[in-house]
């Protein structure tokens, strides 16, 4: 099948990417020149365990392709996928002017029967909009699905490929056809696809990210207690979660959620439910919470060293919002690093991936560590904001000997507080009690 995406980002590349590897064609459409130029040439522009190999294959083989002409990028295409940014607008809801902008292009460009899919994150209702944009100037028969998309970065190669489920917003019996073929390679397995209408589609991802935001800031407020009780998270953890009802997944503690989806898809849902006369009370907390979550530490690391942080030198491990990924949208550790550098602080920072990014935001306000132990010299302590896997097992004698002092403050507890103790080092984490 000839397949277009029009915004080759995250979603973007990945979705091209895996439908080219099941045999279609695929052309990927950017306003970004440079990323399309990038692309092009053979250069994958996202960190994305398993997409380089894919994309060097497709590339290869003809069946990717790259183009800044939306014109000439769909006039082949049977299903025109829409990856667009939905970033938050001024009052928090979901900004669809990349939508639909696209839609209202569209719209004078279709010559022949497409089906146009809404992959990115949109309000309930979008599907309308974004069929009436493209009917307003559309000359032929189209039809607009919603296939919300519910890949994780890091792991994003691996859930498109082989997906938990596939949901389908369409009440076209045309498009549903399609849309079945284009999926079956994904479901081999039996994992189901999901066809219902548009607006529950558009609902489904909405009401996913934010049970999960959900389950997030409610452990993160069992952690608090823990430590204000005496209790440790992780047996609570441990023993709420083999609970089948409750499952034993997304129960850690931490400093919060970030990255590019959470925290606007809750704040979304929270618009919407007001534009409906209902205050949506649940995730207004999960919200509070998290913003306290994300400079947890600092309360913690002022009170060590006597609330005067002015002239102290921090290691931080960890810049990305989460492992296995170069993004730092809303990343807790850029939260940390302000909070840090306004009480006069300096920070070393290492990060497998996201460095490159950082650099590009914050230039030399802080040092950028080539090592993860390089960043720990003389500092008076090291911070942990990221739970990459390099992090889980360090050199401890390495961490003694580049440390001036020894003390971790680790936001993602990878640590067991007993050894810590034990090797001698003053360990402060999430949910559990300091050691000394
Ligand atoms: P992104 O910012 O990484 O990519 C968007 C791309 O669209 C960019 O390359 C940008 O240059 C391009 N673009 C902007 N305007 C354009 C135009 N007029 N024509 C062509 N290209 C244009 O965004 P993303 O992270 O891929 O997210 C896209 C959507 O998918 C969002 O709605 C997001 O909420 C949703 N989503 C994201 C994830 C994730 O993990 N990143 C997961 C599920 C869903």
């Amino acid at each position: 099948m000839k397949i277009t995406v029009v915004g080759t980002g995250y979603v973007g590349l990945v979705t091209g990417t895996c439908f080219a590897e099941t045999g279609n064609d695929v052309t990927c459409v950017d306003i970004d020149v440079k990323k399309v130029e990038k692309l092009s040439s053979g250069q994958v522009t996202i960190y994305e365990p398993g997409l380089e190999k894919l994309f060097e294959r497709n590339l290869k083989e003809g069946r990717l392709h790259f183009t800044t002409n939306l014109e000439e990028g769909i006039s082949e295409a049977a299903v025109i996928f829409l990856a667009l940014p939905t970033p938050p607008g001024e009052d928090g809801s979901a900004d669809l002017s990349y939508i639909l902008k696209v839609a209202d292009q569209l719209g004078h460009l279709l010559k022949d029967y497409k089906i146009i899919v809404d992959k990115s994150t949109v309000p309930v209702g979008t599907a309308d909009k974004v069929h009436a944009a493209i009917a307003k100037n559309a000359t032929v028969d189209f039809d607009v699905v919603s296939n919300p998309e519910f890949l994780r970065e890091g792991v994003a190669v691996e859930d498109f490929m082989k997906p938990d489920r596939v949901v389908i917003g369409t009440s076209s019996e045309r498009a549903r056809k399609i849309m079945a073929d284009l999926y079956a390679p994904f479901v081999r397995q039996g994992n189901p696809v999901i066809f219902m209408d548009e607006k529950s589609a558009e609902l489904t991802k909405y009401a996913a990210n934010s049970f999960l935001a959900t389950k997030i800031s409610f452990m993160n407020e069992i952690a608090i207690l823990c430590e204000r009780l005496g209790a440790d998270v992780d047996m609570v953890r441990r023993g709420i979660g083999s609970d089948d009802r409750i499952g034993k997944r997304f129960l850690f503690p931490g400093i919060g959620y970030g990255g590019s989806c959470f925290p606007k898809d809750v704040q979304a849902l929270v618009k919407s439910s007001q534009t409906v006369d209902y205050d949506f009370r649940i995730l207004n907390a999960v919200m509070d919470v998290n913003e306290a979550q994300k400079v947890f530490l600092l309360p913690k690391i002022e009170s060590y060293f006597e609330n005067n942080l002015q002239g102290k030198h921090f290691a931080l491990w960890g810049l990305a919002f989460k492992p296995n990924t170069d993004d730092i949208r809303e990343a807790p550790a850029l939260y940390i690093i302000d909070r840090l550098l306004a009480a006069g602080a300096t920070v070393s920072a290492f990060d497998p991936e996201a460095m490159p990014n950082v650099k590009q935001l914050l230039g030399d306000r802080i040092h950028f560590a080539e090592h993860q132990y390089d960043a720990l010299d003389n500092a008076d302590a090291l911070i942990i904001a990221t739970e990459w896997s390099v992090f889980r097992t360090p050199d401890f004698e390495k961490i003694r000997t580049n440390l001036k002092d020894q003390v971790i403050f680790d936001g993602r507890n990878l640590f067991e507080s007993p050894r810590m103790q034990e090797l001698g080092f003053h360990y402060e984490s999430v949910g559990r009690q300091a050691v000394t």
